[in-house]
């Protein structure tokens, strides 16, 4: 098919357009005499000139190559990629949601604030929280709210702590934030039952401490059996604690971060709360705390008195605004209309099958691949390829491989503690039938490695592009299409 291998440039022809509009029947006018000369253009912007059909005959072709949750299954750990409801996207196309501007006075917004108020309302009631921002657009800005309110309140009182704790099993975001919030980040061991060392806590806790990052279940997909006691010893050191709720779904209606002595947590609506995800955005991390820290909340807060629904400004501690307009409102509206198809008694539904789902797949791979903390897991498992790897194939191999059984890959080398690591999260919205077929793809990989491992060295075969130097393809990338070598 010609134009495949082509970018949207090179199909260009000088002239060609891609619409047609009625002669002016006003004068035009001289763009030098309307701006000044420094924000006009010397030259033309290079854009392709195109027509409707090879704009349309172009995304086509790409959407095609594209690979989703909609068209696969995702065992990406950690990530939670699981079925996004299209109810949820008819309600944020709603003209009311879609087409209200941002800037509309508060009056004439009142349905879009009465949705935020009543979802910060939901979320607080899920995790047993106090109050909620709904600003932040990911995880990781949420955990940056939540760090800078925990600095905004120790300063308040006085106090001047200049470290936080996070365990080595954490996402990379949690130092990241941490450190963008001006702590220095103290690592946590991690004990071999893959929870928090208390020993190691209670070694490092001090009033230097300002928080404790910590994720719960964790990134083992382990809850963290002690987590009561890591709260009350953080508490009695002033320390606050902070939970990543990024594996939210795995508790869902079976406990919740602040019963567990958290004060702060975010959510990550992108994953527990099914609004779409992957390419990097846009997603939604609100963040919950209890009542001490609800002053120093992002502004603008969404308030209610009788009926009405207002922008509250004047908040004297609020760290301040952290996002363009409300945050992603779009996302907001589909993790409302989530919530309340769900209902208390699904949200718990989700929680156990997502379990239910994890352990299955845990007990059907536990023989073909080692699994360094075994027992049941949470709503996910993590393995290690280092079996695989003494035959030469590494966790990055059974990856790839995977792409050609037609699988995305799983998290793979994280958490940095697992050598080999293969994070699996099946998430609650697979069948029985889906997990099988990527069970059985998984098996007939360890088998390869025993008997044909050149078949897992020349994974992928199938997919657009071959194996690429992934580093150099994140730096450089280059986006044609090239047909597949016989
Ligand atoms: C995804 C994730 C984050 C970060 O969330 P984003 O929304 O991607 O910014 C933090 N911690 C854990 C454990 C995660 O899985």
């Amino acid at each position: 098919m010609p134009g495949y291998d082509k970018l949207i440039f090179e199909l260009s022809s000088p002239g060609r357009i891609g619409y047609s509009l009625p002669a002016a029947d006003v004068p035009a006018s001289d763009p030098k005499e309307l701006l000044p000369s420094k924000h006009l253009r010397a030259t033309p912007p290079e854009l392709p000139e195109v027509s409707e059909f090879d704009v349309v005959r172009h995304y086509s072709r790409l959407s095609q190559m594209n690979y989703g949750v909609d068209t696969h299954f995702y065992p990406l750990g950690s990530c939670t990629m699981k079925y996004n409801p299209k109810i949820n996207e008819d309600m944020a196309r709603l003209g009311g949601f879609a087409r209200l501007h941002p800037l509309a006075p508060e009056a004439c917004a009142q349905g879009a604030l009465q949705l935020m108020w009543e979802l910060g309302q939901d979320l607080a009631e899920i995790a047993g929280m106090d109050a909620v921002s709904l600003q932040p657009a990911a995880g990781a800005q949420g955990e940056l709210a939540g760090v800078l309110m925990i600095r905004a309140y120790h300063l308040a009182r006085g106090e001047r702590r200049t470290k936080v704790l996070v365990p080595d099993s954490a996402h990379g975001t949690n130092p990241a934030s941490t450190a963008i919030a001006g702590y220095r980040v103290v690592q946590l061991k991690s004990d071999s039952e893959g929870g928090a060392d208390l020993m190691d806590l209670e070694r490092s806790l001090d009033e230097e401490v300002a928080a404790l990052m910590i994720t719960v279940p964790n990134t083992l997909g382990l809850f963290e059996p002690r987590i009561l006691e890591i709260s009350e010893m953080c508490h009695a050191k002033g320390t606050q604690v902070y939970m990543d709720g990024a594996n939210l779904n795995a508790i869902l209606g079976i406990t919740r971060p602040g019963d567990l002595g958290f004060d702060v947590c975010h959510f990550n609506l992108h994953k527990t709360f099914t609004t779409p995800h992957g390419g990097g955005g846009p997603g939604a991390g609100p963040v919950g705390v209890k009542a001490h820290l609800e002053p120093f909340l992002p502004t603008p807060v969404v308030t209610k008195t009788d009926d009405a629904y207002a922008l509250d400004w004047k908040r004297p501690q609020s760290i301040g605004k952290l996002q363009a307009f409300w945050g992603n409102f779009g996302m907001l509206v589909r993790a409302y209309t989530y919530i309340r198809t769900m209902g208390p008694d699904g949200l718990r539904a989700v929680a156990d099958n997502a379990i239910l789902n994890a352990n299955y797949l845990m007990k059907r791979l536990e023989p073909y691949y080692d699994l360094p903390h075994p027992g049941p897991c949470m709503h996910e498992c993590v393995f290690s390829a280092r079996r695989q790897k003494k035959l030469g194939v590494s966790a990055m191999d059974v990856a790839k491989r995977l792409l050609d059984l037609g699988f995305y890959a799983p998290s793979t080398y994280f958490p940095l503690i697992v050598e080999e690591a293969l994070m699996i999260e099946p998430t609650e919205t697979e069948s029985k039938e889906t997990l099988d077929a990527f069970c059985d793809a998984m098996i007939q990989i360890a088998r390869e490695a025993e008997s044909n491992p050149q078949v897992i060295h020349d994974a992928p075969q199938t997919t657009p592009v071959r194996r690429l130097d992934q580093t150099l393809a994140a730096r450089q990338p280059d986006l044609r299409w090239r047909p597949r070598r016989a």
